[in-house]
């Protein structure tokens, strides 16, 4: 896929990194029962990153993003988002989802709910926009990803790639400011691809802070500043996409990255 994606070209010279801190994870730990799933994560992302984190299956890529926005908690160390510290205050948590955007694997659309209804629940449940103004927020991010005409039709009714592309457009009419992705094309048939990662630069391009899950080395390649690897709950490596590549330095990287390009 990574000519697919290739095709199109982007300015990264336009891609402004700010001096803001959007997310800081300080020592953080996190177990599953005894398992100790992540260990003592450290990470710092500036506004407007876009960062792509690889590594085996298992090895905690899932976990680390669902405890940013709280779907995992941790217990141990701390992880502030826009300068609100994840806790159990769950004025704190709820100000951080309202924040962070989150787009899934399986699209996780509601099915007996239009394309629409599901770019708007949201936005009328929790933000309390008026049905309209909320409706015409959601046309503006559909057309944005493509799929106007699919407004009144059901999930079921669209193709995979359509379905993530509505995910995302679902993401941002909550006007996000961090959007992380888990896998988002890995669900995919290979020709749909290219559209939901089309959809994904021209976000990055826009500016937005990304944290991408996601084994397109291609993309990873083209959008990332910085691309993680994680191993066994840690991460072992990081840096920009072309040394990270060209350059890998433990062993558990090489082995990785022979395995997967
Ligand atoms: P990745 O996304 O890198 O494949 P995950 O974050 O999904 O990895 O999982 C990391 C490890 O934690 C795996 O060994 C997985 O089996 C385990 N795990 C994930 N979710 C749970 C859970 N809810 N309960 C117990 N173990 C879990
Ligand atoms: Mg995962």
């Amino acid at each position: 896929m990574s000519e697919l994606a290739s095709q199109r070209e982007i300015d990264r010279s336009q891609m402004q990194i700010s001096e803001e801190v959007a997310i800081q994870i300080s020592g953080m730990n996190k177990w599953f029962g005894q398992f100790h799933v992540l260990r003592d994560i450290n990470l710092t992302v500036y506004r407007g990153e876009r960062i792509v984190i690889c590594g085996p299956s298992g090895s905690g890529k899932s976990t680390l993003i669902r405890c940013i926005n709280r779907l995992e908690e941790h217990q141990k160390g701390r992880i502030v988002v826009d300068g609100t510290e994840l806790s159990n205050d769950l004025k704190n948590i709820d100000k951080i989802r309202s924040e962070v955007g989150m787009v899934f694997q399986h699209f996780n659309l509601f099915p007996h709910l239009t394309i629409l209804e599901n770019c708007t629940l949201a936005p009328i449940w929790v933000r309390k926009t008026p049905k309209k103004e909320a409706e015409e927020i959601a046309m503006h991010y559909l057309n944005k990803v493509k799929i106007p005409e699919q407004a009144h039709k059901y999930p079921g009714q669209l193709s995979g790639g359509q379905q993530q592309r509505v995910a995302i457009a679902r993401s941002l009419c909550m006007k996000p400011r961090i959007m992380l992705f888990d896998e988002p094309t890995s669900a995919l048939d290979p020709e749909m691809i290219k559209e939901v990662l089309d959809t994904m630069i021209e976000l990055a391009e826009e500016g937005m802070t990304m944290l991408c899950v996601t084994h397109e080395m291609g993309f990873a390649r083209q959008v990332a500043n910085r691309v993680i690897f994680m191993d066994q709950g840690q991460i072992v490596e990081q840096n920009e996409p072309e040394e990270f590549f060209l350059n890998p330095q433990s062993d558990r990287t090489k082995l990785f990255l022979s395995q997967i390009l």
